[in-house]
């Protein structure tokens, strides 16, 4: 694992859980309004500054009873060679697992699955599948993402997907076609769905510069999203 951040103490980043966070380093896809891109762009990566898997385990071995759960996040984690058995080491000292993913490796999310590892799944739905390539950079990658759906839908893990709203990539309009390609993935995944997160961007730090000049959105458009996701999704939340 090559680690680039980590973060002792959330309340924000697992639902309804106390919990430690760790930033792995690197991602597949660029998406422009990314707001690490000190952990994304090879260019800023400073690998001298990785920390060591150990401090991370030392440190979480005198919070067992204090924290529920460590939340695993990037960069995109699914990336890390070790990924499993670092998470293998934090389940056995009791903690709850939650990965942030952009749900691209299918293979490594099927094999996480199998062993049963992971406790909450937040995937992001970038866009609509058309947009997807425009958007990460990446080619055919929904194939992998509607897979990676699928198999959490079918598990015993909670999953959280979210958007981050943001002109040109995943506005208003993109919603009603997010909403059909879901249900097309697995008709249970909305009614399964832990939440639906509307994220408001955020312009103060992007991977593509040219996005700080586009503005976050106002309240009562993520509102109308937030309404029209409600009718298929119990909770809704907009984040920003
Ligand atoms: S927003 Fe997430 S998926 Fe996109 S480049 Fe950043 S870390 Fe990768």
């Amino acid at each position: 694992m090559i680690i680039g951040g980590f973060q002792k103490f959330t309340m924000l980043d697992y639902p309804e859980k106390v919990a430690a966070t760790v930033f792995t380093v690197g991602c597949n896809f660029r998406c422009p309004y990314c707001h690490n891109p000190e952990i994304v762009d090879p260019k800023l990566i400073d690998y001298d500054r990785a920390l060591d898997e150990k401090e991370i385990f030392d440190f979480l071995e005198g919070r067992k009873g204090s924290l529920d759960g460590v939340c695993i996040t990037g960069g995109e984690p699914t990336l890390q060679s070790g990924l499993v058995e670092f998470i293998k080491k934090i389940k056995e000292m009791g903690f709850l697992i939650k990965i942030d993913t952009n749900a691209s490796h299918s293979n490594v999310v099927k094999h996480l699955l199998n062993e049963d590892l992971v406790d909450y799944w937040a995937i992001d739905v970038k866009t609509v599948p058309e947009k997807y390539k425009i958007m990460t950079k990446k080619e055919d990658v929904v194939k992998n993402i509607e897979q990676s759906i699928d198999m959490i839908t079918q598990s015993r893990s909670e999953l959280e997907l979210r958007t981050t709203v943001v002109s040109g990539y995943a506005i208003l309009d993109d919603f009603d076609k997010i909403i059909d390609w879901i249900n097309g993935i697995n008709k249970d995944a909305f009614s399964k769905l832990h939440r639906y997160s509307i994220q408001n961007f955020r312009p103060e730090k992007t991977l593509n510069s040219d996005l700080g000049k586009v503005l976050p959105c106002q309240e009562e458009y993520l509102e109308k999203i937030s309404n029209k996701m409600k009718k298929i999704c119990d909770n809704v939340i907009i984040v920003g």
